[in-house]
């Protein structure tokens, strides 16, 4: 009996490998062209660090002319939650970071490298591990939780690296008689990597983000196929990283100490091993100390976070490009229109520590994004938003035609957009003076009879025909009956003359027809309100 024969016994119905490598053959693409991947597991939420590799992702392949495909990598069958693979899909739409192949939901697919989901893909698992076993690569190991228990207690008592390898493998010795005897037996076993490695040489490899890593060798024997048939993580990336022609494999950073295992089975399985590219995770400031965004403790780790807030995906995708490319800032600076697609993102450009999340400047990127809108980009985005979110909104909105010059404010018309909007969720509080009347008034500096008579005074000559230029004459007019400064120049120069300028008089009218001091431009506002409104909330203020 030779290890032919133990893998025959094995996997008896496993194909030869060769029928694989030939179903997914090598892509035709441009050089250079980058094929990637997002690989979750649909364990939970989608982090927002999952959003941001994907976007590495996407952004690499696009660039290049490649492929970014979808693989669910759900061998670990106990962590995984229910809808998890939907969450992920369309978390990737709700971003428009659709997939070019892969996954497009919980059951369907696209694309010519399936499945895409790990667990439909066992019998190719099985095909490799056949074919490692056959060549002596790899061992049935028929070790008990209870041997487990006994070798970590004896390597803790020895004081050396816990694991299974070298003479601490013990089912690696077996000859292939006495393992082909146990499983007839009928015995529990899984099949382990036979690792050629030495811990006392080194491997040295570039990465593509991190650059110069050197490492001890992998030599371990790692579990290949778990008890339960399924591969474990790193024999499943190895095959289907292989069979789908990925060129750059680009993941989280905590993978970055698994290269050696990895390129040693891609050269035990006769693979050209992928590039890596290993990216750093989005940090926070937790009083002083960075830390990794948690899922546990952070909201904004889910990125569910951000469609709930109603932060315009394209504001969060403008905000991540901001931390993967630190140039980025200035391109956006030198061309403030030009769609974030031609950006020429670089992989090699990003930074190899992990960047602070700053919510504040997120939010700014909100309001840029936002600010670029037309009157009707900004209903409907608000409009969609508080369809799911914010029954009151809805009801704003209703009436279209008026929301839409709400909207329209300082904004179509204007060379310097309104940048006051941030989120859909401040949509609410930002306009809801267009909708309602003020219900109390902070006038600042005048008060009580001196704000009463200035917005008497001002009834008296408010037209709502006038042109802006006659509009603001008419308020200074109102400054000079009341006793204040025509011209705030005027004012400076002799601040002893009046108890205060045109500026003082105008606030007192915003608030009186507002409630808030500061708003966009009053008299576009009063335009809109019109003349029977405006009077109206005069004459309450007065009351
Ligand atoms: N399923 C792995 C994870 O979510 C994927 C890592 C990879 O991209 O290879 O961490």
């Amino acid at each position: 009996m030779d290890y032919k024969d133990l893998a025959e016994l094995i996997f008896p119905n496993a194909k030869d490998i060769s029928y694989y490598e030939e179903k997914y053959p090598e892509r035709n693409l441009p050089e250079g062209a980058i094929v990637t991947r997002f690989a979750p597991s649909p364990t939970g939420f989608v982090h927002i660090g999952g959003l941001y590799q994907a976007l590495v992702a996407r952004e690499s392949a696009k660039k290049t002319g490649g492929v970014f495909f979808l693989r669910v990598e759900d061998t670990d069958q106990k962590r995984e939650v229910e809808n998890g693979v939907t969450g992920i899909v369309n978390s990737l739409k709700d971003f428009e970071m659709a997939p070019d192949e892969g996954m497009i939901s919980d059951t369907e697919e696209i694309g010519n490298y399936g499945p895409y989901k790990q667990s439909l893909r066992k019998e190719i698992y099985e095909s490799y591990a056949k074919y490692l076993l056959a060549q002596g690569k790899a061992y049935p190991c028929f070790c008990t939780p209870e041997d487990d228990e006994e070798r970590k207690q004896k390597q803790e008592a020895a004081g050396v690296r816990p694991g299974y390898y070298g003479s601490w493998s013990k089912c690696r010795n077996l000859t292939v008689e006495e393992a082909a005897e146990r499983i007839k037996n009928g015995e529990n076993y899984i099949v382990r990597f036979k690792s050629p490695g030495r811990d006392d040489r080194k491997i040295k490899h570039k990465d593509v983000i991190k650059g110069n890593v050197e490492f001890p060798e992998h030599d371990q024997d790692i579990v290949i196929i778990k008890a339960d048939g399924l591969p474990t993580y790193h024999f499943a990336h190895a095959i289907d990283d292989h069979l789908m022609r990925t060129t750059h494999v680009i993941r989280s950073d905590e993978w970055l100490s698994s290269v050696p295992l990895h390129l040693q089975l891609f050269h035990e399985l006769g693979f050209k091993a992928p590039k890596y590219a290993h990216i750093s995770p989005i940090m926070k400031n937790d009083n002083g100390n960075k830390r990794k965004l948690s899922k546990r403790k952070d909201p904004e780790a889910a990125v569910s976070y951000y469609k709930e807030q109603g932060i315009p995906a394209d504001a969060v995708k403008e905000y991540l490009m901001n931390i993967a490319n630190s140039t980025f800032e200035n391109w956006r600076r030198a061309n403030p229109k030009t769609p974030m697609d031609e950006f020429e993102f670089s992989l090699n450009k990003m930074s190899v520590s992990g960047a602070l999340f700053d919510m504040v400047k997120l939010l700014d990127i909100g309001k840029t994004v936002i600010s670029k809108m037309t009157a009707s980009e900004v209903y409907d985005g608000a409009l969609e938003w508080a369809k799911e979110y914010d029954e009151e909104l809805v009801k704003m909105l209703e009436d279209k035609e008026y929301a839409l010059k709400v909207f329209g404010i300082e904004r179509d018309n204007s060379n310097k957009p309104r940048k006051d909007i941030a989120k859909w969720s401040d949509v609410k509080d930002n306009i809801i003076y267009m909708y309602e009347a003020p219900s109390s008034y902070d006038f600042d500096k005048i008060t009580g009879d001196d704000a009463k008579k200035v917005i008497e005074e001002y009834l008296k000559v408010y037209d709502e025909n006038d042109d802006k230029y006659t509009w603001f004459s008419k308020i200074k007019d109102t400054a000079e009956k009341c006793g204040y400064a025509r011209e705030v120049k005027e004012y400076k120069q002799e601040p002893e003359k009046w108890p205060g300028h045109v500026g003082d008089i105008s606030t007192v009218i915003r608030v009186a027809i507002t409630g808030r001091r500061n708003t966009p431009d009053l008299y576009e506002i009063m335009g809109v309100l019109g003349k029977e409104e405006v009077v109206i909330r005069l004459e309450n203020a007065i009351k």
